[in-house]
């Protein structure tokens, strides 16, 4: 399986003139060669790929390496990035490339120098930034990717089916959200792919709200946002719920932010830009009213990271088109103060013709 992973990305280096890229991005570690670590690097040069770990990930680091020809395990002896340099000098790289958004400059830095003094001469110039290398592939799942995703999409729907029980009169958001957290983990997630949201009455009106000790109460609406983690790949998904008889102006906000989500899905295939899906939201809520009242973008790619490419943005590259194998969110939200927020979500795979839903639970509220 990875060995296509690695194979492709060498198709960008070449492309991009380098002989070897510097990963040191945890989850482009994972992806490239199945070690899950906190640090690290993976040199990926024409001919291999050295997976650099310190000795606490030397086991983990040979054992999903087994049987794996294409990458060899070095221990760190003397640091990562020592070992990195030993080996990008060994190879006899001359043009090499590391994760721009990942590297801090101080380490760059040291990295520029350890690799200079030992070249005398032999590597052109300081080392290439790149942009989303890996990160690119990764938006477009593979099949072994693809089986642990709907898997985990199938146990997060079946979580969420339970969402009223956790959302009763009189409970906290902190505790609503712990029994959120706690069936995640009986459902078969390692753990939450993000910090649970329960934002309930005027809470719900902020996007972005943190559980608190406010008590659920009788004739609220509530967000309900989360997601787990599962074999190391992450699902997002959000229901909002009302607790007793909603108001017709809540009613009519949720109906548009149902008839946006819908919308946004229905714009999902392969070929679409991403701008469109997000505009197809955006329109309806425009049509009404809601425009002003949903201030972010109507997705984002799932997968080891649960924001990824692609985003599904006003913000995206305008010329940024979906195709078949990418995963994301789909949610649109709408959030008035005085009324309450309201956001729907759930992911989708892009297929021929399409997409696929890989949450399933109903909408209602
Ligand atoms: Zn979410
Ligand atoms: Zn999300």
């Amino acid at each position: 399986m990875t060995v296509d992973r690695i194979a492709r990305l060498r198709a960008d280096l070449q492309s991009l003139d380098l002989d070897t890229l510097v990963v040191t991005h945890p989850p482009n570690i994972r992806y490239l060669t199945g070690l899950s670590a906190s640090a690290g690097a993976a040199v990926v040069s024409l001919g291999g790929c050295t997976l650099i770990v310190d000795s606490r990930y030397l086991d983990a680091a040979r054992s999903v390496t087994r049987g794996r020809p294409d990458v060899s395990v070095r221990l760190a002896s003397r640091g990562i990035d020592a070992t990195v340099a030993e080996d990008v000098l060994a190879s006899g790289a001359t043009r090499v490339g590391v994760e721009g958004a990942h590297l801090p400059v101080a380490r760059y830095n040291r990295l520029s120098a350890a690799i200079a003094a030992g070249a005398r001469g032999t590597v052109a110039g300081a080392l290439a930034p790149t942009e989303r290398l890996v990160e690119r592939r990764r938006a477009v799942k593979d099949a072994e990717e693809l089986l642990t995703i709907r898997e985990a999409g199938r146990r997060l729907s079946d979580v969420a089916r339970r969402a009223r029980q956790f959302l009763q009169p009189g409970r906290t958001e902190q505790a609503a959200a712990a029994m959120v957290d706690a069936a995640l983990r009986e459902g078969g997630f390692e753990r939450p792919a993000f910090d649970t949201i329960v934002a309930s009455g005027p809470n719900s009106a902020r996007p972005h709200a943190r559980p608190t000790s406010r008590v659920l109460g009788d004739g609220e609406g509530v967000v309900l946002d989360f997601g787990g983690v599962y074999d190391g790949y992450c699902v997002d998904l959000t229901r909002t719920l009302h607790m007793g008889v909603p108001s017709a102006e809540f009613r009519r906000v949720f109906d548009a932010v149902r008839e946006a989500h819908s919308a946004a899905i229905a714009a999902v295939q392969p070929g679409a830009l991403a701008t469109d899906i997000d505009g197809a939201a955006r329109r309806v809520l425009e049509r009404h009213g809601l425009l002003e009242a949903f201030g972010h973008g109507t997705g984002h790619g799932l997968g080891l990271e649960v924001h990824e490419d692609p985003r599904i943005s006003p913000l995206a590259p305008a010329d940024e088109r979906v195709t078949a194998g990418m995963v994301f969110t789909i949610e649109p939200g709408a959030y008035v103060p005085g009324i309450g927020g309201v956001r729907i979500e759930d992911d989708v795979l892009v297929v021929d013709g399409g997409c696929e839903l890989l949450t399933n639970v109903p909408i209602d509220l």
